[in-house]
């Protein structure tokens, strides 16, 4: 029977011994010892069962192109001779362009096309910086692109009016102009998820072209994608996005606040009311003290609604945490960055916004609803790894940053457990009735929280089938 099984001798909510039966896709009967049933058995030998985890903001074709491509900062590559061989050892694309992610000015300074030439000039390559917002490309690759002819303000130029290759936030001009190719398969992403217990995603990709939206949907009604999917992505007035099911769902409005230049006020209040309007609330990344400002006071001005949502919320200044609270916002943030990037941040940041970076046990204290998530690939995606930095805040060296904003293992864990339309919210739980979005683990609850660990996670299931199994 499609959706039916049976899982023995599981640990259901810290009691031991139980079966959890599933039919038709949900939850069933739990109890001990239960009858022989249709379909299969999982044996979990006294490991927890628990609700498939969230992951509230990634980013999915993102992650598919990263698969494709070089690897442009740490730790992969550490210095300017590094990236120089790493560019000549790529594979190109398909269509002889080279593209490069991850890149950070540690590696070799600030790049723009000649500083890239000297690494690599016998192919057009382009480069993502690791914040996402930027991308440079090398002489060839304004050539092969005709980048000289398009106007677009994100297209920075030298005073002779040339493209200098540096490109902040144009990816759909971008696109426009490098040779046509479809959005990226979802499988192994999908696989990967499915692997560390994730059984539902929320993209959070802006404005998304009718071409990726299809690919989406397609690949969640292929199961290319087995995970359910909430989107920020959908644009304000598109049509109505197939629910398939009820795995695909729309979610508030992404809204993009720049990093570099200062927000325009008037516009951002517009498309938040705009989107409210529209009963969509909003979605916002705001990963400066000053867009985070801009946005309270536009937010002051429009009003919120409930399911509003702070993205990153990268700097907090102990004295707006009240003000996001009296809002309504929900954090969306990533404490995986501090196990990621912490040096990095510690090098770089300055010391007095250190204790803003990344908040979270603060947020939480100060009654602010708080969702985890990876801002996969710009972030670590293994939730079991953010959690462990959201509960010991430690850098890739051991030293640790925002000491105060330890949470539990068991909060952290909640960060990822509830819905996807209510991220912040209470913990899904594993109880009759509830979908079967289930990760039976090979450890205890206990033994999970206290050495959070994926290689843990054994057969996940969603909607009852099984989408990962040892
Ligand atoms: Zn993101």
């Amino acid at each position: 029977m499609i959706g039916d099984c049976v899982i023995r001798n599981a640990e259901v909510e810290g009691c031991p011994g139980l079966d959890v039966r599933i039919v038709a896709g949900r939850v069933a009967e739990i109890g001990p010892e239960l009858d022989a049933v249709r379909g299969d058995t999982i044996d979990a030998r006294g490991g927890a069962v628990l609700p498939g985890l969230v992951d509230h903001h990634l980013h999915l074709h993102a992650m598919a192109a990263l698969q494709a491509s070089v690897r442009c900062g740490p730790p992969a590559v550490r210095d300017a001779p590094g990236l120089a061989s790493a560019l000549g050892a790529a594979r190109d694309d398909g269509s002889g362009w080279v593209r490069g992610v991850g890149y950070v000015e540690t590696v070799a300074g600030p790049l723009d096309a000649c500083a890239l030439d000297r690494l690599h000039a016998r192919r057009p390559v382009r480069i993502q910086h690791r914040s996402g917002a930027q991308w440079i490309l090398n002489s060839e690759a304004i050539r092969a692109s005709g980048l000289a002819d398009v106007w677009h303000p994100g297209i920075e130029r030298g005073p002779d009016g040339h493209p200098t290759g540096r490109v902040w936030r144009a990816d759909g001009v971008l696109r426009d102009l490098l040779p046509a190719a479809g959005p990226p398969r979802l499988t192994a992403v999908g696989a990967d998820l499915a692997r560390l217990g994730i059984t539902a995603v929320t993209d959070a990709t802006p404005d998304l072209p009718h071409s990726s939206l299809a690919a989406l949907t397609d690949a969640v009604r292929s199961r290319d994608l087995p995970q359910r999917l909430h989107l920020l992505g959908v644009p304000l007035g598109s049509g109505p996005v197939p629910s398939i099911g009820g795995r695909v769902t729309v979610g508030p409005y992404k809204i993009v606040l720049a990093d570099s230049d200062p927000p325009d006020l008037d516009r951002l209040a517009d498309t938040i009311r705009r989107a409210h309007a529209a009963e969509r609330a909003v979605a916002v990344h705001a990963v400066t003290r000053e867009s985070l400002a801009v946005l309270l006071a536009v937010l002051d001005e429009v009003g919120c609604v409930s399911g509003d949502r702070l993205e990153h919320a990268s700097i907090v200044p102990a004295e707006v945490i009240d003000r996001v609270r009296r809002h309504g916002l929900t954090v969306v943030t990533q404490p995986g960055f501090i196990a990621d990037r912490g040096d990095d941040y510690r090098a770089r940041v300055d010391v007095r916004d250190h204790p803003d970076l990344y908040r979270c046990g603060s947020l939480l204290d100060g009654g602010v609803p708080v969702a985890l998530s990876s801002d996969a690939p710009y972030g670590p995606l293994d939730p079991w790894s953010v959690i462990a930095a959201a509960v010991d805040r430690k850098t890739e060296s051991g030293a640790v940053l925002g000491g105060r904003e330890r949470v539990a293992a068991v909060t952290a864990l909640a960060g990822y457990l509830a819905p996807p339309a209510r991220p912040g919210g209470a913990a899904r739980r594993v109880r009759l009735g509830a979908p079967a979005d289930l990760v039976v683990l090979g450890v205890t609850l206990r033994e999970m929280l206290d050495c959070p660990d994926s290689a843990a996670v054994g057969t996940v299931l969603v909607d009852g089938h099984v989408v990962y199994g040892k």
